[in-house]
């Protein structure tokens, strides 16, 4: 058996591995599962190719080793150590900043092919779409990543006409290609690359608001398809593989993110939704009224003669990292027989399964934390729900004022529970920059301070279990 047809093999049988990791990734039972099949095959992958590489290497080998192993290590190195540094609320940026380097390689890749490789009319093609998607790829992922980590403010950008420049960029990009195909000059393929770079910031720039959530998920899906095309470059079959099964199930999810927002997916994509509210607020109901406090002590009575209690958590539970004391006082009102059940926005956090991620991390069964589908009529059969750090997700705007620029989202209906307690230090808005009238119902009181303090004063005055009384 050549080296070559091991290293096919060994495609053959990461490929598989990376199937599997994503099956197993469908549930948190068997997320764990995944993830290591994920890690087997990549190890496999990187095996394979580095064997190859210095197998086909025109350098001396030595010389080619030695470049793989120094830029492993810098790879290794600073991976391992964001990894280790990121906190749980930075995962979108670190995720959207990673998004533009694989859209970036494209766009190296595809200059390298062009230069160094023959150009007959189908490595064109390749070479063409592959810098077109990277250059989008990189550019957009940047201001995702700028506007995830609040450097850049996330209300929309809309540009007059900005459909039609969009469309502008698409017809000259392809009018590009035809003469790149035609006559091959590095000079349309240069001109395209800056053309996608504008669309790239453009398209990310105009979509604001609550809607970023769609666009975290489409760019996963285009890094994917970049990742495809520099398979297609340099003719690696388990790049083309793994570039397809991350292009696809981004694109999935993308779909998934905007049923749960009640979204056209274009009409994301096209930019400029989600924030017109924000950018023009008299479009939106004046949100007015006098909300009511609660302190510590009246929370634990209020659950003391619960009987049903629904746990909404939101960004903030993360940022305050309460879901550890949010877990030990489930653990405590259920061992008292308080029905406990969390409900989980699709969109709640910063990040598709924030929430659910959180929660596993703290060991909440997984049979207590529901959907948003699945718990919805539920709530006006609670006594109790907590919204702890959660805000857009339980805006009745949505709902009830067609130019809230979240109209339409589905949201965790809470206000029909008995009472409603909001853990959250102000009365500022949430990330999509609307007022919620939640905070000022008549059935809603605030408790004001950080998440997890709050949680854990709760927790420290509520004995572990209800003294047994006739
Ligand atoms: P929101 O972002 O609407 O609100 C979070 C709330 O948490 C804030 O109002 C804030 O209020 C509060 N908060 C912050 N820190 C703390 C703390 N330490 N203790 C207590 N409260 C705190 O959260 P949701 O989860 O309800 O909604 C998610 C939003 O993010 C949606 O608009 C969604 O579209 C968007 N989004 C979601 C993504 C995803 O994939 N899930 C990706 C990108 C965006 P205060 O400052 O007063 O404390």
């Amino acid at each position: 058996m050549t080296l070559v047809s091991i290293a096919q093999v060994s495609y053959l049988v990461a490929a598989v591995l990376f199937i599997l990791s994503l099956a197993g990734l469908a549930r948190q039972s068997t997320a764990r599962r995944g993830n290591l099949l994920g890690m087997a095959g990549m190890a496999i992958a990187i095996l394979a190719t580095v064997a190859l590489a210095l197998d086909q290497s025109e350098r001396p080998v030595g010389v080619t080793a030695a470049l793989i192993v120094g830029v492993l290590l810098i790879g290794a190195l600073v991976g391992t150590w964001r990894a280790r540094s990121v906190e749980m609320t930075q995962m979108p940026e670190l995720i959207a900043i990673l998004h533009s380097f694989v859209g970036a390689a494209a766009v190296l890749i595809g200059f390298n092919s062009y230069l160094t490789e023959g150009h007959d009319a189908m490595h064109l093609v390749e070479v063409f779409l592959g810098v077109f998607i990277g250059a989008v790829t990189f550019t957009g992922s940047i201001v995702a990543f700028l506007k995830l980590s609040a450097r850049m403010k996330s209300a929309p950008l809309t540009l007059p006409g900005r459909h039609a420049l969009n469309l502008a960029g698409l017809v000259a990009s392809v009018a590009l290609g035809a003469w790149f195909i035609a006559s091959p000059s590095i000079w349309p393929l240069l001109l395209m690359t800056v053309i996608a770079l504008a669309i790239g910031v453009h398209l990310v720039a105009a979509i604001g608001g609550g809607d970023m959530p769609v666009v975290v998920s489409m760019l996963n899906s285009y890094s994917g398809w970049a990742a495809a095309a520099a398979g297609f470059m340099l003719g690696n079959d388990l790049l083309i593989v793994v570039g397809a099964l991350v292009g696809s199930s981004g694109a999935i999810l993308s779909y998934i993110m905007c049923k749960a927002m009640n979204r056209q997916f274009l009409s994301v994509i096209l930019g400029g939704f989600g924030g017109e509210g924000a950018a023009a607020p008299s479009g939106a109901a004046a949100v007015e009224g006098t909300h009511t406090e609660v302190s510590v002590a009246e929370t634990v009575e209020l659950l003391q003669s619960a009987r049903s209690v629904v746990i909404a958590p939101g960004y903030g539970m993360a940022v305050a990292k309460a879901q550890y004391p949010v877990a030990e006082l489930v653990a405590r009102l259920r061992s008292r027989g308080v029905k406990v059940r969390f409900a989980v926005h699709p969109v709640a956090g910063r990040l598709p399964g924030h929430m659910n991620v959180l929660l596993a991390e703290a060991r909440v069964p997984y049979d207590i934390v529901l959907e948003l589908d699945e718990i919805n009529d539920d709530f006006a059969e609670t006594d109790v729900v907590l919204v702890i750090g959660a805000n857009d997700t339980v805006n009745p705007a949505a709902l009830e004022d067609p130019h809230s620029p979240i109209a339409g989202m589905p949201v965790l209906q809470v206000w029909q529970a008995g009472r409603v307690v909001v853990f959250k230090r102000s009365m500022a808005t949430g990330y999509a920059g609307v007022q919620n009238p939640l905070f000022f119902r008549d059935n809603t009181s605030m408790l004001f301070g950080d998440a997890k303090t709050q949680v854990e004063a709760i927790v420290a005055a509520m004995p572990a279990t209800e003294p047994v009384s006739a």
